[in-house]
């Protein structure tokens, strides 16, 4: 048996960290186990399904790299196949055609709640008499099993069992004649020989109707696997109110796909205490029986640190690809200062994302317009002039401009002026990169350049006289 899985998003809004997560363990296990990954998208709540929505769920998949095997399937492309199984259903007495107007209904659920019972649909045109013209108005309602149980074993939370006095008599068609979403679910999953089921929590409800109605369509049962739900750090389910939870926006933010995947893959499953994981090996080494079953945390720290742990090892011309691509869209020209592939060389070690990347690269792109307000109260003091004069002597002698002369430069200067290497290194940082945080210096101004390195030391010692003068 060829293994099947699918994600079937609702195409009602972007795609969520939440719905990448359960793409993401149904794609895995498909790879893993040699089978298949199919795509359907839930698109039959017409009023509330775009196709931007659509597009955006493709976009994000397209990124993360999880590719379809099928797919895009549709929903509202297979109407004639719902109303075919439903004519199947009634004809063999499964289902029923419930005439049973708004009204009636609710007084039904009226009475119950008065006598204290749970509300319910309570089964007239079960077996009706004086059954009305199929042309009048009716639902068709899944005739549900009256005793017994529905039992099935789920590779994550093990044995579930649900007493059928609990489910209803689920309506599958409604009065217009549109297929209601469980059922649509069913006949796909049938249709599209899925074997495994890898779905969110939230649907453990749907899952005994489900059921159901595949045994009365003598379907054999898939394996269900639903995953733990994702929390915020309050411990609540895991939304905007958190921050980003559109996958796109972590492109956005200057993520890598794959950081994410691996910070995604460990969100309720775990092989140890690994944190990082190739494709490979998540592939590997992925099993629905190791998913936890409690909610996990979503832990943007976390998440950054994995990333950062990417970005490091990222083979050159990714990187620099991916900071050009960053740059571009924080509109940042780059015409005027040091090649792109240089400074993401030197900021590959400290950044965590690439829009910090492009944060801390500024100063090599960027006129500084001023300096770090406290760097340069406390430094830029008139004592300074005599060490930025120095260190511009000796810079400004440098033939064979890189990491090390310009280290032999300052220490040249901290010999002449008998003082520690702090009292040189500090004001020259600020002078040339406007503040105090940037990796080692003499790597940053081997990369900023002779002639750019010394205007900013003049500029220093015209701002130090300047502000000594007030
Ligand atoms: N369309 C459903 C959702 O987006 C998923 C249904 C399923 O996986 O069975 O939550």
């Amino acid at each position: 048996m060829t293994v099947r899985t699918r994600f079937a998003p609702s195409p009602t809004g972007f795609l969520h960290v939440g719905g990448a997560r359960t793409a993401l363990f149904s794609w895995l296990f498909a790879k893993q186990q040699g089978g298949q990954f199919v795509l359907r998208v839930e698109d039959t709540d017409r009023e509330r399904s775009t196709d931007e929505s659509v597009q955006a769920i493709l976009d994000g998949m397209t990124w993360l790299g999880l590719a379809a095997d099928e797919g895009p399937i549709f929903q509202t492309e297979r109407f004639d196949q719902y109303h075919e199984i439903t004519e199947k259903l009634l004809s063999e007495d499964k289902a029923y055609r419930c005439f049973c107007t708004h009204e009636e209904l609710d007084a039904s659920r009226e009475e119950q709640m008065a006598n204290k019972q749970k509300p319910r649909y309570n089964g007239r045109c079960r077996s009706r008499e004086d059954t009305p013209n199929v042309d009048s108005p009716h639902v068709v309602r899944f005739r549900n099993p009256e005793d017994g149980t529905v039992v099935w074993d789920d590779a994550v939370y093990g044995r579930i069992e649900i007493a059928n006095s609990e489910l209803d008599d689920l309506i599958i068609r409604r009065t217009d004649g549109t297929p209601t979403y469980n059922f649509c679910v069913v006949v796909d999953d049938l249709d599209m020989q899925i074997t495994h089921v890898v779905r969110g929590d939230d649907h453990i409800n749907n899952t005994p109707r489900q059921i159901n109605i595949m045994h009365a369509l003598g379907a054999e049962l898939p394996t269900f696997a639903h995953l733990p739900m994702i929390l915020g750090d309050d411990g609540k389910r895991l939304s905007k109110r958190h921050g980003a939870v559109s996958v796109m926006a972590y492109k956005e933010a200057g993520y890598l796909p794959q950081a994410l995947l691996n910070y995604l893959v460990r969100l309720g499953w775990s092989h140890g205490d690994q944190e990082e994981f190739t494709q490979e090996q998540m592939i590997e080494l992925f099993s629905l029986n190791a998913v936890n079953r409690s909610g996990s945390v979503f832990n943007t720290e976390k998440l950054d640190w994995l990333n950062g742990q990417y970005i490091k090892s990222l083979p050159a011309e990714e990187l620099t690809a991916a900071f050009v691509d960053a740059l571009d869209r924080a509109g940042v020209s780059t015409e005027n200062g040091p090649s792109v592939a240089s400074v993401a060389e030197l900021m590959r070690d400290r950044a965590l994302t690439f829009v910090a990347m492009v944060e801390q690269s500024l100063f090599f792109y960027q006129p500084l317009t001023a300096y770090d307000e406290k760097a340069a109260k406390k430094n830029f003091k008139p004592a300074a002039l005599i060490p930025l004069r120095a260190v511009k002597q000796q810079l400004s002698k440098v033939s064979d401009w890189s990491a090390e002369s310009v280290h032999s430069a300052i220490e040249a200067t901290v010999a002449e002026l008998e003082v520690g290497f702090g009292k040189v290194a500090l004001p020259l940082r600020i002078a040339s990169t406007g503040g105090t945080a940037s990796p080692a210096l003499d790597a940053t101004l081997a990369v900023m350049g002779q002639a750019t390195t010394l205007k900013r030391l003049d500029a220093a010692v015209a701002f130090i006289e300047a502000t000594a003068e007030q």
